[in-house]
């Protein structure tokens, strides 16, 4: 509607200015090298504004015919982008179509069509990863990797590629570079703290800890690995304060304590901790210093004082008893234990030597050792993995703090079907 009236008004105005040229009286008189033009005035007007139109028309056709050049770019470089955007789209359907082939050969063409945009390479990357072509996959994260604005997703994509081929100081390498390039994202330092786990670097993964991690065995780990006796004593320090019930923590500060000459405080802080959680090897602590079995036996005895009742406490009374001689306050101790309900292997077999101690038949206490709770082992909570040793980290699935002191075959796990 608006169109028509927008005809009718031009016509209109078109009209009227042809009736008032038409209209205009008189007559124009030109002379030009003694030649004389003599012409209506209606004609001179009109053939005045035909000339006015003509020159605009043709200054626009010049104009167009300097920029064709420009425009003949302009125009190749919008096709190409239209490709490049239609080659995207087929890369991304490709990709989740799970078609390697497909998606490689619309990536490549992408590349051709686009330049190596942060967008290109990114699909290239995937496309490639897709393919399990991991040089190409590599040297598209690279070349993102030296794109300033992009760097990011080039040192996430090379730092994937380092933890699939399991090359954790690489993995970390990268991680800390990533880091450097988009500092405080939220993902870099958990994986930063596990790689140092993975890497066997403790004081980096407790230095890159958060509230939620082990920080204890991980700082007991360190104290462990670490050559300066000061730094280690601080490291254990912290890691005994941040859990006084972990045993190789408070093995590990009262060592540093009795390196430093401090016996009683070493002695204090073992007894302290049997208190709360008494371990063999607290109990072996305690004692290394004491030789005669009677002093031995007298010491076992201080350090249980104030948690005799405890299962471990009675079979360390039991043993030291034992080796002083003092069967029968072994077998009052063996008997208590089994009393309470304790029923390892290493009850009977104690049992068994104090028999024969006796000269009594031990053959009944081996049987029930052959059909008791396995002894207590350092296992993983996550994996359930054994270990003889306690370590900061466990040795197959690599979960910080995951090792504890239990006996028994692991509990299955609960699982609800539907
Ligand atoms: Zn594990």
């Amino acid at each position: 509607m608006r169109r028509v009236l927008s005809v009718l008004v031009t016509g209109g105005v078109f009209i009227a200015l042809a009736w008032v040229i038409a209209e205009l009286p008189g007559h124009v008189t030109a002379e030009l090298d003694g030649t004389t033009i003599e012409a209506a005035t209606p004609v001179v007007v009109t053939g005045f504004l035909a000339l006015l139109l003509l020159g605009y028309w043709a200054s626009r056709l010049l104009s167009a015919l300097l920029n064709l050049p420009a425009l003949t770019s302009r125009w190749r470089a919008d096709r190409r982008r239209r490709g490049g955007d239609a080659a995207v789209t087929q890369t991304l359907v490709a990709l989740a179509a799970g078609d390697h082939a497909k998606a490689r050969r619309a990536a490549h063409r992408t590349r051709a069509m686009l330049g190596d945009t942060p967008q290109t390479l990114l699909l290239a990357a995937e496309a490639g990863r897709l393919a399990d072509r991991d040089d190409e996959t590599e040297a598209a994260y690279r070349a993102l990797a030296d794109n300033p604005d992009a760097a990011l997703l080039g040192y996430r994509g090379l730092f994937r590629l380092a933890v699939a081929r399991q090359d954790w100081r690489e993995a970390a390498a990268l991680a800390a570079q990533a880091e450097k390039a988009y500092p405080g994202a939220s993902w870099f330092r958990p994986e930063r703290g596990r790689l140092a786990v993975r890497a066997g670097d403790w004081a980096a993964a407790l230095a890159l800890s958060d509230p939620g991690t082990p920080r204890a065995a991980l700082g007991t780990a360190a104290a462990l690995a670490e050559p300066n006796p000061a730094f280690a004593a601080n490291l254990a320090k912290q890691a005994w304060k941040d859990d006084p019930t972990l045993a190789p923590a408070v093995l590990a500060y009262a060592a540093t304590l009795r390196s430093a000459g401090k016996e009683r405080r070493a002695l204090s802080i073992l007894r302290h901790a049997w208190t709360l959680a008494p371990h063999p090897d607290i109990a072996e602590a305690a004692l290394s210093e004491v030789s005669s079995p009677l002093d031995r036996a007298k010491a076992a005895q201080r350090l249980t004082n104030a948690n005799p009742e405890h299962a471990e406490s009675r079979l360390l009374l039991a043993r030291t008893a034992l080796e002083a001689g003092l069967t029968g306050e072994a077998r009052h101790q063996v008997e208590a234990a089994q009393a309470a309900g304790f029923n390892q292997r290493r009850l009977w077999l104690l049992r068994a030597e104090i028999d024969e101690a006796e000269h009594k038949d031990g053959r009944a206490a081996l049987r029930h050792a052959a059909d008791a709770l396995p002894d207590p082992i350092w296992r993983c909570q996550a994996c359930h993995a054994e270990h003889d040793l306690w370590r900061g980290a466990c040795r197959s699935c690599a979960t910080a703090g995951s090792l504890r002191w239990v006996s028994g075959p692991p509990k299955p796990r609960l699982t609800i079907d539907g």
